[in-house]
């Protein structure tokens, strides 16, 4: 079973965790850490041999483009992160049509490659932003990766769809939509996926429930890291609230290793391979499972 492995393209300090502290208007000035941190994840993929998606921020790829190429040469899946890194709550139709479509472009004009994927900032497609799908798939976009079927103070669609689906948007386009990976416990559904839950929890519960998905649910899991998980150098933003700090930090210097580790035990792809199957490709007769209004 191919699992998707995704990474989110970003300085640390795009990190949601920190903007309550980090303006848009400083970024320029502070340090940039991009281009080593994830350089280091380009390694570690390359010496385990496995391929990723890459959801890159228009922001990083217009500052360095010689990174996208790099990525795009080594065989990895190029996809668009927004150009801004702004939630879509904070957005209107006009301005999330305007950031998708600069950042696409971007990507495309630097890789020499199409783009199909997108991960919204801060998983913000939830129940009020499900009109962004339509404004996904108009602006080209064949999949999107950005609901997290749970229950967050952040984020978060609890009850819709656990597994790779084709939803109809409510504008009559359609859009194939693969939810970050959760596993439903009695009474609970819990994030597995990556980021802070990767580090906080024990390895050992994040390999129990990919084998979960696999073997009992035969679901692909889809992970996804950030470039500065892997760098527990980076600058310290210390005026961060104390929960926003114990989220950005937790367990940086164990990130490395536990992927290792995962990447050995476990098959992962592009989430474009797996889009590729007939299933998404839209060949075979559209599977509907969702509408945009609403989507469960
Ligand atoms: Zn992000």
């Amino acid at each position: 079973m191919k699992n998707a492995l995704t990474f989110d393209i970003e300085e640390y300090f795009h990190a949601e965790a920190l903007s309550g502290v980090v303006r848009p208007e400083d970024w320029s000035g502070l340090e940039s850490r991009v281009v080593d941190s994830t350089r280091r994840l380009l390694d570690i993929l390359d010496r385990e041999q496995v391929r990723a998606t890459f959801f890159i921020l228009g922001w990083v790829a217009e500052r360095h483009p010689a990174l996208v190429r790099e990525i795009e040469s080594l065989g990895h899946e190029i996809a668009c992160h927004g150009y801004a890194h702004r939630m879509i709550q904070h957005l209107n139709r006009h301005e999330l049509a305007e950031d998708v479509t600069r950042a696409k472009k971007v990507l495309e004009d630097v890789a020499g490659t199409s783009v199909i994927g997108y991960r919204a900032p801060t998983f913000s497609v939830v129940r009020e932003t499900l009109w962004s799908l339509d404004v996904l798939s108009e602006a080209g976009f064949r999949y999107d990766s950005s609901i997290f079927p749970v229950r967050h103070d952040r984020y978060g669609i609890p009850g819709a769809p656990r597994f790779p689906h084709r939803v109809r948007t409510a504008g009559g386009g359609e859009i194939a939509e693969f939810p970050l990976s959760t596993i439903c416990l009695p009474g609970w559904r819990l994030q597995v996926a990556g980021g802070g839950y990767f580090r906080l929890f024990p390895l050992a519960w994040t390999r129990w429930a990919i084998r979960r998905l696999n073997e009992r649910e035969r679901q692909p899991a889809i992970i996804y890291l950030h470039p500065w998980e892997f760098d527990p150098q980076q600058p310290r933003v210390t005026s961060a609230a104390l929960r926003s700090k114990f989220r950005h930090y937790v367990n940086l210097q164990h990130t490395e290793a536990r992927l290792r580790k995962l990447l050995q035990q476990f098959s992962f792809a592009p989430l474009q391979d797996i889009f590729s199957d007939q299933f998404f490709r839209g060949e075979s007769p559209p599977r509907v499972v969702g509408r945009t209004e609403p989507i469960a």
